[in-house]
């Protein structure tokens, strides 16, 4: 089982469901020439698909063009279903950074066809996290800064205040219909800048002032 590390603490805990957030920021519906949803677009990634700081992420042989999409990243702590929104932050541990990796063009064809997006977002090495930092320790997690390079250009960089569900909002939503268990992630959307990565490439998140992952790129 996969493991993430809580910043201070001795013992790794163990990740398990990683609910992900679609269009939750305007500007990259917007890129996406999708609409702004009215309802939460929630989908999921094996917990198999973490890796952590310095491992490679590796793009799989049926794609030809692999996206990164930095998101800040909730990890939960305390279990609960049907969690009222003010009562979510009682149930989040702690902040990291992470990549929502995609295969963009797998993930095309599925939305074309009507079919999930499994493959398309769950590969294994698809969900680079860093460790988690102590909810009490980032403080407001909405008055954060998030930014992704790619061979040391800036490609995104945001404000999580810019998220159009809250992250309370998303605990409460999530938590309507999935239990919520300690040691779920939760990735929260992706800002506009979302763009391609090659073999060879060293992508690096950044979760500013409190974490940051870099991981080469590799064609399967
Ligand atoms: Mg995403």
């Amino acid at each position: 089982m996969k493991t993430i590390q809580l910043r201070g603490h001795h013992d790794p805990f163990p990740v398990g469901k990683i609910f992900c957030l679609g269009r939750n920021y305007a500007e990259h519906a917007r890129e996406m020439q999708a609409e702004i949803p009215q309802t939460p677009v929630v989908f999921l990634k094996p917990g198999t698909a973490v890796i952590h700081d310095g491992e490679t992420i590796i793009i799989p042989g049926i794609s030809r063009e692999a996206h990164h999409e930095v998101e800040l990243v909730v990890a939960i702590g305390k279990p609960g279903k049907h969690i009222r929104r003010n009562a979510a932050y009682d149930h989040v541990l702690g902040y990291g950074i992470g990549l929502d990796m995609t295969l963009r063009d797998v993930q095309n064809e599925a939305k074309k066809r009507g079919l999930p997006w499994s493959v398309a977002k769950g590969f294994d090495t698809s969900a680079p996290v860093s460790d988690i930092i102590p909810a009490d320790r980032v403080g407001n997690p909405h008055a954060l800064t998030i930014s992704c390079t790619v061979n040391g250009t800036l490609r995104q960089r945001s404000s999580t205040g810019r998220m159009l569900l809250q992250i309370d909002e998303i605990i409460e939503y999530i938590s309507s219909i999935f239990t919520m268990e300690a040691g779920d992630l939760i990735f929260t959307g992706t800002p506009e800048g979302v763009g391609e990565v090659k073999h060879g490439d060293v992508v690096e998140a950044e979760l500013l002032g409190f974490a940051r992952i870099s991981h080469p790129v590799r064609n399967e």
